[in-house]
């Protein structure tokens, strides 16, 4: 059996192994593949908007186990991969609507965790966009500049000096400050929020890897223990979505990186002080991201993406990138070089080919899917459940009206131009690093 421990530190401390599976027929209103914060949240909102609904999550490893279980914990405002491609994509109003619905998310895991009283080592300290260069400083202020424009005047321009006021570093030259952001556990909120979903009556199952859809009567899923018949089913299956036939093209896995580092004692929180426990992240396409832990590690993610080819999905220990992390940490805080990395792990964002999310409904509306939410789901997958949970229960609500709720997702092309297209991406968002990097 496959060790839950080395996927993420944060599961390393739990030590989970998977609930009961599938075994026989199952029937039911709506099947969920899938339990990550998506699949989960959708789960727990259905069964509050309609009590009578059967609910089953069906999950191939243990709920967790995907991003949710491995990420930063950053519950942060970004939407997609900028407010400049999201207006350039989409528009001015849906730019600004994408800023508002992210808005909403933050507060929606707020409320979650305070309403259910969720164990997740929830701070709501704001988040600090970077700058390590001039470049970096130009580059900020005129994303500021761009979202006051539009109306967004809720993130500020901190100087050198105010930001050596809350963190200190010899590269930070000012930063962007948004105070609706904050960090969590993520392990320990998916399994919080797996509480509250069973709680309210959904069924999840573990070790429960849905094998073939069927949606020609009904949707007929297929697991190694048995089948599960439901009227509708939603995908919560996140990066791992072109594994299924049926929304093979709508994304494309990317792998990124963490490592953490052993307790930051009292003498090093004396050189840096960071008092105020922010977020951080550095200004580049390829971000550094960085935060304390509860226990007072120091998380350092991010740096080179992985593409993987074809169904390969292992990606999730790159020794390169972990050492790209290692320079990163040493060039941003050279006052904490001297910790030890205690931890290193990887897991694999769902990227779309215009890099923004995408809720959507197939097959009349039998199977609905969200993906895309790259590495800035951590609040917009608990929304994303929501608005799929009133989507199902047909409701309309700003949040179903939303402009990336049936949206045209442009198709990835089948391997190997799948692989070539991501990594020339990939090639140009470095290129344009090591340009901005350098000044
Ligand atoms: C290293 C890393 C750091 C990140 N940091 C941040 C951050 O700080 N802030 C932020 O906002 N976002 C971050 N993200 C992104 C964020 O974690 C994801 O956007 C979010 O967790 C996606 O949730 P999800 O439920 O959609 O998908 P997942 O959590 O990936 O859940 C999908 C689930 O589906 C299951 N599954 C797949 N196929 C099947 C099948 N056939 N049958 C049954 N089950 C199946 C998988 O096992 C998995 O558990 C990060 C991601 C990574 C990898």
């Amino acid at each position: 059996m496959e060790d839950y421990r080395e996927k993420s530190f944060w599961l390393s401390e739990l030590d989970l192994q998977p609930g009961d599976a599938v075994d026989g027929r199952i029937d039911c209103d709506v099947a969920i593949v899938g339990g990550g914060f998506t699949g989960v949240s959708a789960a727990y909102f259905l069964k509050q908007l309609d009590p009578s609904m059967d609910v089953v999550v069906l999950e191939k490893d243990l709920v967790g186990y995907g991003a949710s279980g491995r990420n930063a914990g950053f519950s942060m405002t970004l939407f997609g991969f900028s407010m400049q491609m999201t207006r350039l994509r989409f528009g001015k109003d849906q730019a600004v609507e994408a800023h508002r619905y992210m808005n909403e998310a933050v507060s929606l895991v707020q409320q979650l965790v305070e309403e259910h009283d969720i164990d997740c080592d929830y701070e709501h300290n704001g988040f600090m966009r970077i700058a390590t260069s001039e470049r970096y400083v130009r580059r900020i202020k005129k994303e500021l500049e761009f979202a006051a424009k539009m109306g967004i005047d809720d993130m500020e321009w901190m100087s050198a000096e105010e930001v050596a006021e809350q963190v200190q570093s010899p590269v930070f030259r000012g930063a962007a400050y948004e105070p609706h952001a904050a960090l969590l556990n993520p392990a320990k909120l998916i399994r919080g929020l797996k509480d509250v979903a069973e709680a309210e009556g959904a069924e999840i199952y573990e070790g429960s890897p849905v094998t073939e859809i069927d949606v020609d009567n009904g949707v007929v899923l297929t697991t190694p223990g048995g089948e599960v018949h439901a009227d509708r089913a939603v995908l919560a299956t996140n990066a791992y979505t072109h594994l299924l036939p049926l929304a093979r093209s709508k994304q494309a896995p990317a792998f990124t990186h963490i490592i953490l580092t052993e307790p930051l004692s009292d003498e090093h929180f004396d050189k840096i002080g960071w008092e105020n426990r922010q977020g951080l992240e550095d200004a580049r396409n390829m971000i550094h991201y960085f935060r304390l832990t509860d226990d007072n590690r120091l998380l350092i993610g991010g740096s080179d993406v992985k593409i993987p080819f074809g169904d390969e999905m292992g990606l999730d220990h790159d020794e390169e990138v972990f050492g790209q992390l290692k320079e990163g940490l040493d060039f941003l805080f050279p006052a904490l070089s001297d910790l030890e990395i205690e931890h290193r792990w990887g897991g694999p964002v769902s990227v779309t080919l215009d890099m923004a999310p995408a809720i959507g409904e197939v097959k009349g509306g039998r199977l609905l899917y969200s993906v895309g939410c790259t590495g800035h789901g951590v609040s917009l997958t608990h929304l994303n459940g929501k608005t799929l949970a009133e989507l199902i229960t047909g409701k309309t609500t700003e949040r179903t009206e939303t402009f990336f709720v049936n949206r045209w997702v442009p198709p990835w092309p089948p391997e190997p131009l799948r692989f070539v297209a991501t990594q020339t991406v990939r090639n140009a968002l470095r290129f344009q690093d090591r340009i901005t990097d350098s000044k």
